[in-house]
């Protein structure tokens, strides 16, 4: 049995002078207790309690090439000793921009920025301000940051209506927390996904209105959901007819299912995409990139970008080095990390029929939703909703009992350096938790 003693005692003791303990919301739901980190190496983590895991949480995204990549941390240090930041332009900036215009099909000009809550802010603003319209069509079940004007909550009742339904008719939105503004959600017009008739419907009756459709590109934060053929293409079409900017949320995506993203992946080419997390490999740095025209906003004074960390040598530096990693040998590490998830995913779908337990695994390449359901598929977000939530999470805490690191919703993410060792541990663990559950 492993212990969580010390993670537990830190929890409480933080719990006096941190608010809620953790430093991002999501992060208290870890069951048997929210674990403190001390150090990380390649695809393993360690914990205040000398325990060692397989991290398929990787930072909930970012660490694309594990914990303390040499190269990475070599060129990061370098960064460092220049000093961290000037508040002043430097060369490093340029270079990533002009790298990203490079690796992203719909990049002619980049901004930067710190968070992808961020870059999503500067996308829909560059958007309203582009096309003179406000409001903001979005899908249920995406996630596109916390910011007020976007983070939204939805009862399940609606969820299951919403699901199945193609009516363009706006929904009921709902505040994702409270604090928020009662008029934050108003410009938002709230979709199913996946559904090109209900999309067409909306857009033609509010299209004089319609200032911007943000989509995640696969539906990531919730069940690795692939689009339907043809439907990222119809909505490009669409937004293209009716003057609407399209925005690929890529935040979790970008340098994820390729160095050219999701759009890149599936030849697309969005108005904006955000990207944000595998950018920085694990420092602090988003970005817009896009169509000119729109970025253009920015240097015409129209729209305000701002952000005092914004573009700093460090940050640029991690992006630059991460960038470079990638691009060795020709992109080989994204079919090296795809025959690693695939291995895993086939791994547990065997070990889940073994065991007689009703499970999908959803994979986009490197990244797959783990969920315990009765479906036979979980192609929406109704039938994602019908998975059992508690049960994940229970298995959640049986993973990290046998050595392995998952996060509690069902999202894994592979990195560039999980290898054989760690496939062959990590179904050990899961034959051991679903055995256990
Ligand atoms: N967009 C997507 C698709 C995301 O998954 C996330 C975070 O998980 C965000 C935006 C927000 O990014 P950040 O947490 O860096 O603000």
């Amino acid at each position: 049995m492993k212990s969580f003693e010390t993670s537990r005692q830190l929890l409480a003791d933080a719990k006096a002078y941190l608010a809620g303990g953790v430093a991002s919301s999501l992060r208290s739901a870890m069951k048997p207790a929210p674990l403190y980190a001390v150090s990380g190496a390649g695809p393993r983590i360690h914990d205040a309690d000398g325990n060692e895991y397989v991290d398929y949480l990787l930072a909930y995204g970012p660490l694309i090439l594990g914990h303390a990549h040499p190269g990475f941390t070599e060129h990061v240090h370098q960064a460092m000793t220049r000093g961290v930041t000037f508040g002043l332009q430097h060369e490093g900036e340029i270079e990533l921009a002009r790298r990203l215009t490079e690796v992203l099909p719909c990049a002619d000009k980049v901004a930067l920025s710190g968070s992808g809550t961020e870059a999503v802010m500067l996308a829909l603003r560059l958007a309203r301000a582009y096309t003179g319209r406000k409001k903001v069509v979005r899908f249920h079940g995406h996630y596109h940051g916390w910011s007020d004007s976007i983070f939204t909550s939805f009862p399940s009742s609606d969820m299951r209506q919403t699901g199945a339904s193609s009516s363009s008719q706006p929904e009921q939105i709902l505040p994702g927390t409270g604090g928020q503004s009662p008029n934050a959600l108003e410009d938002i017009i709230l979709l199913p996904w996946n559904d090109p008739e209900g999309l067409e419907a909306a857009l033609r009756e509010h299209q004089d209105e319609i200032a911007a459709v943000i989509s995640e590109p696969v539906m990531c934060n919730s069940g690795c959901m692939l689009p339907k053929p043809g439907y990222l293409e119809r909505m490009s079409e669409l937004t293209e007819e009716l003057g609407i900017v399209m925005i690929l949320d890529e935040v979790i995506t970008g340098f994820r299912l390729s160095l050219g993203g999701a759009h890149g992946k599936f030849g697309l080419k969005p108005d904006l995409v955000t990207i944000g997390k595998a950018l920085g490999g694990g420092i602090a740095i988003s970005a817009v990139a896009g169509r000119r025209e729109i970025l253009n906003l920015i240097e015409e004074g129209t729209v305000s970008h701002l952000g005092t960390l914004n573009g700093n040598g460090v940050a640029t530096s991690a992006a630059l080095a991460t960038i470079d990693e990638l691009s060795k040998d020709g992109g080989a590490v994204y079919t090296r990390m795809e025959q690693t998830a695939n291995e895993i995913v086939e791994g547990i779908r065997a070990l889940l029929a073994k065991h007689g337990i009703p499970g999908i695994v959803n994979q986009a390449g490197p990244v797959f939703h783990m969920m315990f359901t009765n479906e036979k598929k979980v192609e929406d977000f109704a039938s994602f909703n019908k998975r059992d939530s508690a049960k994940y999470s229970e298995f959640a805490g049986k993973m990290l009992e046998a050595g392995v690191l998952v996060r509690s919703n069902g999202l894994w993410y592979v990195s560039a350096v999980h290898g054989k060792q760690e496939v062959s541990d990590t179904l050990a663990a899961v034959d051991k938790a679903l055995a256990a559950l």
